[in-house]
């Protein structure tokens, strides 16, 4: 049978482009693979993969990271969901549906299957809001659970304080913006369209959004939805983003980087210049590694299916159709091309 997969071509120092992935096809056979299987190992069929801004820095040879780089002329690796189609470990059968580190590929060898999580949806009754499978990338995945522990641990906010978001609409902003407004904060968010803007206001419930391509001065924006400062800004894209929100900043504000997307690709980042603010209005500002906080994931998966079965949140996917879509899917999201959390479905449930 055939296993189509997605090369990363190699190392670069700039925006990443469809060409710095191909396509290979190559041919399996499943009784090969099958007999080869070491104790501990599953065989998956991919069904969803997650594009995430972290795997940029994997394409740069850097190793001081949390996380290697990627091997030149091997095939990608990320987040997904896949279905078990054999299994010589125990926690795993057949049948079973998983999410974690797999590879874009349409089958895959996972020989370490200590961070995958089983799908278990066996509790659920019959009138029970179904979830769907790709959301454990999203909303009940990675980006989601960076959104809760950044947002309750580190932001630790208060009710009643103001929250800005920037990259607001993306996979971890769009629950950022709901978490606090459910926690009774004033909620404004920032993005790079005007049809995003709409969605921060009208679908995820932001009090206000604008849209930072557009606005001539962002310190003079931030002035006019914030008047008495921010409390809590969640930082997600850097630049001069972040030096407007430090002019701004409340007293004992708070700020959690999340990270920089606009900083990735630049071989010279933007410097900062206002950091002063730190020390005159006693702003905490704290970088954080969702994986920091595992042992919250439990109650992250309950708190947070609660949520979303109440209707108190919603989530924003943006599906593109096939592996061969991935290159583009990934690149898009350094464009803001993405509307919401970008997955890519590679076979049908
Ligand atoms: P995302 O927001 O779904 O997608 C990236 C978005 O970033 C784009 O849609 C675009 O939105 C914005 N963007 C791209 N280039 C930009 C630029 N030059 N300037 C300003 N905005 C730009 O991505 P995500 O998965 O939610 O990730 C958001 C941030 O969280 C990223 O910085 C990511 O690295 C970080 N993250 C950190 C952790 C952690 O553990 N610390 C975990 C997950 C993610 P606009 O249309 O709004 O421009």
């Amino acid at each position: 049978m055939e296993n189509k997969q997605i090369i990363f071509k190699g190392y670069i120092d700039r925006a990443p482009e469809i060409t710095d992935m191909e396509l290979r096809k190559s041919k399996i056979s499943m009784r090969e693979v099958v007999r080869s299987m070491e104790d501990g190992e599953i065989v998956v069929k991919n069904l969803y993969l997650s594009c995430d801004p972290y795997m940029r820095g994997r394409m740069r040879d850097f190793h001081n990271s949390y996380i290697p780089p990627f091997q030149p002329s091997s095939v990608i690796e990320g987040f997904g969901v896949s279905k078990v189609l054999h299994s010589k470990n125990h926690k795993f059968k057949a049948g079973d549906v998983v999410t974690g580190f797999t590879a874009w590929e349409e089958y895959s060898v996972i020989h370490n299957t200590a961070q995958l999580r089983l799908i278990d949806n066996s509790d659920d009754d019959d009138n029970s809001v179904p979830i769907p499978l790709s959301y454990h990338l999203g909303l009940l995945g990675m980006p989601g659970f960076t959104a809760y522990a950044g947002f309750y641990e580190v932001c630790a906010p208060k009710k009643g304080e103001s929250v800005y978001v920037s990259a607001a609409s993306g996979a971890v902003g769009q629950l950022v913006g709901q978490l606090a407004k459910l926690h009774g904060c004033y909620v404004v968010g920032s993005a790079g369209t005007t049809h995003k803007v709409d969605l921060l206001k009208n679908k995820l419930g932001y009090d206000h959004a604008f849209n930072y391509k557009t606005e001539p001065h962002l310190d003079a924006s931030l002035k006019r939805y914030f008047p008495k400062g921010i409390d809590i800004y969640f930082e997600n894209v850097g630049g001069p983003m972040l030096d407007a929100v430090l002019l701004n900043m409340a007293i004992h504000g708070r700020i959690a980087v999340c990270g920089m997307v606009s900083q990735y690709s630049l071989s010279t980042p933007h410097g900062i210049h206002n950091l002063n603010t730190l020390v005159s209005k006693r702003v905490r500002m704290q970088g954080f590694l969702q994986s920091d906080y595992l042992t919250l994931f439990p109650r992250f998966v309950e708190d947070v299916t609660a949520y979303y079965r109440q209707g108190k949140i919603v989530y924003i996917e943006d599906m593109n159709e096939g592996l061969e879509s991935a290159p583009a899917a990934f690149v898009g999201l350094f464009s803001g091309e993405n509307v919401g959390k970008q997955v890519v479905r590679v076979a049908a449930e």
